[in-house]
């Protein structure tokens, strides 16, 4: 009787401090901003993929097996921390065992799995204390960070001895006393036959202090966690559950931008009747924690300090100061501080400090290539890059704060329809001299096109990419491929305007291409740009323009599978050729395949650099990066990419998008190798291999 009255006083306790916590933190909830879900089918398929299978984890095949059987485990001994609790509180004894055969299966694998933790944690407990590995350091890893970590995993090591040592004392008292044995324990039995011939009462009270130990040890640990970088083993199936579901390329909408720009393109809808929704008046982007969505602040919660994201985030890894690691515990950090405040005197408090500009620098910010390696890996499902670019959006829209350069491609963006400054009436001069026909010409003709071919603003103004461009035209008319472009009419789809935080200038650009897609009732694209695919594909519906958008490496494979394609590789037969991944194609489209297997149809030497498809680095010109400078770092992105296309041999880095091209061009340049070592497209390469 004593012990289930010890034992109901300390669940009351444990439980009492667990909600007083948990109201601590998820009351601050409510001043986050809404945020709706939807598609729970697809959130439970990727919660299913993501958080139990441990899909992204695994990525890193050895030490993500280990961390997957510690979560597997945990899953297992539950059950039997659950019998123990109902042991606890009615005086029973291994109540669950009459569900033979299904309790001995699991009692085995808990037995099983708590040796298979203790041996993982004590690998984590190494390589966290005496190996330096990179990710587990950086600025915002604090000692109190560190420490943490390391009390945590003391924990759970504490956790698995007392469980096996509670089945070993378990087994040598039924073997002293004759009684049944109720589960199987295959790990403990062998512990225990190294001490066969234990008195009863020795086992008896080494049983119950290991049973108080653990379930103790349980019980504070469900209390430290929501203090620790562990709070993950709580809230990583709820944060995966919530998290972002669509294209890492995509960028969500902003719709109270929509309604200014529709106003601006048509100020009679100024007197159309406001509806609620509209009526709120809203900061534009992220300044404070207030303007974080509520997934943005669970995201924050959940993130494990893992830096998985910040050792492959481009700019860190050349030496600049972002980390997206701590974009993610600025916010936890920034919302704890600001929290109380605001629940006392409500989001009128202002204690001077904000989420961008205190915590989180300009230099931070502006050194995001967007590449979205750091989304990719988060073994929590966190998207980062969604938040940096919100406060971009910030300190642009509402402070008119970008890098000079930037604002220059805005202006020329407005001005011209193209980052660069020229006349739009120059958008054809790349065609000069080839056959390529226009949209308004098929029209009066009465002709509709099967396909656009969206030339995009590199294609049509950067020196180097307009030979991509006539190349590719080579390649539609020398298969009679039914195409047109727009010529004149095309506009920067405002791609880059968007990932720079210019979201305004970018639904202008949108709703006035949409408008002429629309007039010539477009149904399917092909571009030559990953970021103009992704954001005809994954952005445009929002506006209503909805397409079917090809990549040329998408229509070439498509082309060689259809078997009318035969390269003879011409010069490229003894080439030996590398393909560098660019990321809005790659890891934000998941098309990996297509430009390998055009390349694996040109009879020529493939190699692959180390880190390729959802692992390649990105080549630093995303995100807007490609017209401002660079922050401070140790090198650039690009010089970086470069050195590991040129660590494999190759004798050609293929690409597929304009701004890789530029980056890799300037890389081989820098690195003095402009004689051995050639950046092609692959339509280039194709043509090349065609003769044409
Ligand atoms: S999107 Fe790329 S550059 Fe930006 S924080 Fe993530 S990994 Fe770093
Ligand atoms: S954001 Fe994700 S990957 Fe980065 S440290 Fe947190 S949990 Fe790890």
């Amino acid at each position: 009787m004593l012990k289930q009255i010890l034992f109901a006083l300390s669940v009351i306790i444990t439980l009492a401090v667990f909600a007083w916590t948990m109201n601590r933190l998820f009351k601050y909830f409510k001043f986050t901003k809404k945020k709706p879900l939807g598609d729970y089918g697809k959130r439970l398929w990727i919660t299913f993929k993501v958080a139990f299978l441990q899909e992204k984890i695994l990525r890193k095949p050895v030490i993500g097996l280990m961390h997957a059987l510690v979560w597997w485990g945990f899953i297992v001994i539950i059950f039997g921390s659950l019998e123990m609790i109902i042991d606890g509180l009615f005086g029973t004894e291994r109540i669950l065992s009459f569900m033979v055969p299904f309790y001995d299966f699991m009692m085995a694998c808990g037995d099983i799995f708590a040796l298979v933790i203790t041996i993982a944690i004590i690998a984590f407990l190494v390589r966290r204390l005496f190996m330096h590995i990179k990710r587990f350091y950086g600025p915002e890893m604090t000692k109190v960070s560190k420490m943490d970590a390391n009390i945590a995993l003391t924990i759970i090591l504490l956790l698995m001895v007392t469980l096996q040592l509670m089945n070993v004392d378990y087994l040598l008292w039924t073997d002293a006393t004759g009684e049944k044995v109720h589960g199987v324990y295959p790990v403990s039995k062998w512990i225990a036959s190294f001490s066969s011939g234990t008195s009863a009462e020795s086992a008896w009270v080494g049983y119950q202090i290991n049973w108080w130990a653990h379930i103790l040890l349980i019980f504070i640990f469900a209390n430290i966690l929501p203090y620790s970088k562990h709070f993950h083993v709580f809230m990583s199936v709820p944060n995966v559950f919530v998290s972002r579901i669509e294209p890492l390329g995509y960028v969500e909408n902003m719709p109270n931008i929509t309604k200014e720009v529709k106003l601006m393109m048509d100020p009679d809808a100024a007197f159309a009747e406001p509806s609620e929704d509209e009526e709120e008046v809203e900061r534009f982007g992220v300044l404070d924690v207030e303007n974080v969505s509520w997934v943005n602040y669970m995201n924050a919660l959940s993130c494990t300090e893992c830096g998985r994201c910040t050792s492959v985030c481009p700019a860190n890894i050349t030496g600049k100061l972002l980390s997206p690691r701590k974009v993610m515990m600025d916010t936890r950090a920034r919302m704890k501080e600001k929290g109380p405040g605001l629940v006392k005197e409500g989001l009128d408090y202002d204690d001077g400090k904000q989420l961008s500009g205190t915590y989180l620098t300009e230099e931070e910010l502006w050194a995001c290539t967007l590449c979205n390696a750091c989304a990719q890996e988060c073994p929590v499902n966190i998207n980062q890059p969604s938040l940096i670019l919100d406060m971009r959006r910030y300190l642009v829209m509402e402070e008119s704060k970008a890098p000079s350069g930037l604002n220059t491609a805005f202006a020329n963006i407005e001005n011209n329809g193209a980052p660069w400054q020229f006349s739009p009436e120059d958008r054809m001069l790349w065609a000069e001299g080839l056959e390529v026909p226009l949209m308004a010409d098929k029209l009066a003709a009465g002709e509709k096109p099967e396909y656009l071919f969206w030339v995009g603003s590199a294609g049509a103004f950067d020196d180097r990419y307009k030979k991509v461009s006539r190349e590719f035209i080579k390649v539609l008319n020398h298969f009679k491929v039914d195409y047109a472009v727009l010529g004149i009419e095309e506009t920067d789809s405002g791609d880059i305007a968007r990932r720079a935080g210019n979201e305004m200038l970018f639904q202008m650009q949108a709703l006035m291409n949409i408008e002429i897609l629309s007039g010539y009732e477009i149904k399917k694209i092909l571009t030559c740009c990953p970021h103009d695919f992704n954001t005809l594909m994954n952005e445009y519906p929002d506006f209503g323009g909805n397409y079917e958008v090809i990549h040329h490496t998408q229509f070439l494979q498509h082309l060689i599978d259809s078997g009318k394609v035969k390269m003879n590789g011409g010069t490229l037969k003894d080439k030996k050729i590398t393909f560098h991944d660019p990321c809005y194609l790659g890891r934000a489209n998941g098309e990996y395949e297509a430009p390998r297997s055009v390349l694996n149809a040109i009879p020529s030497s493939k190699v692959e650099m180390e880190r390729n498809k959802s692992f390649a680095l990105c080549c630093g010109a995303g995100g807007g990066q490609m017209f401002k400078e660079a922050e401070k770092g140790d090198k650039e992105v690009f010089i970086e990419r470069t050195e590991e296309a040129l660590r494999t041999g190759c004798d050609i880095i293929a690409t597929a998008c304009p701004f890789c091209m530029v980056m890799m061009t300037d890389g081989i340049k820098y690195k003095n190798k402009e004689e051995e070592v050639k950046n092609y497209d692959i339509a280039e390469l194709v043509s090349m291999s065609l003769g044409l």
